[in-house]
């Protein structure tokens, strides 16, 4: 079950009442955080439909709109419903009908708009350049003749791939 913003600030209040105790208090000043990030959030804005937006798909966790800036065609934006940062705050069981959202409407884009590939871009924090601090994917469909080049260009450095490899695992697991 998923609160909406009203149900949430209802709670919020009941509890601000009837409780002194900091612990409480301050879980309550994170929901307000977060609730002001919805506030603040021109993805939210759309999924209330604050803001307009042109819909292609839609379910009870998801909806996929065009790009704004729709450089190419049929560059969508593929949002969940509910305010996640990026993909280290959503739940895991969420995450799974996103992902499957995403699968099923690059499917469509193969199959009825005959793309030859598709590109599924995301970005986590700002020093990834996540642009909004809501979860997004960019799905791209590849249309024959684009010309377009989706990758990121790096200066080529040889690394010891073992040294490499050694370092990763060592800190990771
Ligand atoms: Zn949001």
């Amino acid at each position: 079950m998923y609160w909406n913003k009203t149900q949430l600030k209802y709670i919020i209040n009941l509890y601000c009442i009837n409780t002194s105790d900091y612990p409480t208090v301050f879980f309550m000043i994170t929901f307000i955080y977060l609730i002001n990030q919805m506030d603040n959030c021109i993805f939210c804005k759309i999924i209330s439909k604050q803001v307009p937006s042109y819909i292609i798909d839609e379910n009870e966790y998801v909806v996929a709109i065009l790009a704004k800036d729709m450089e190419c065609f049929g560059h969508t934006l593929i949002i969940p419903k509910n305010h996640f940062e990026n993909v280290f705050d959503i739940d895991d069981n969420y995450l799974k009908e996103f992902i499957l959202f995403t699968k099923n409407l690059a499917v469509k884009y193969k199959d009825k708009l005959w793309a030859t590939g598709v590109n599924i871009l995301n970005a986590n924090w700002k020093a990834a350049q996540q642009s909004v601090p809501h979860l997004h994917f960019h799905l791209i469909p590849r249309l024959p003749g684009d010309n377009m080049d989706t990758w990121p260009k790096f200066e080529k450095y040889e690394w010891d791939h073992e040294i490499v490899l050694q370092k990763i695992r060592e800190k990771i697991f």
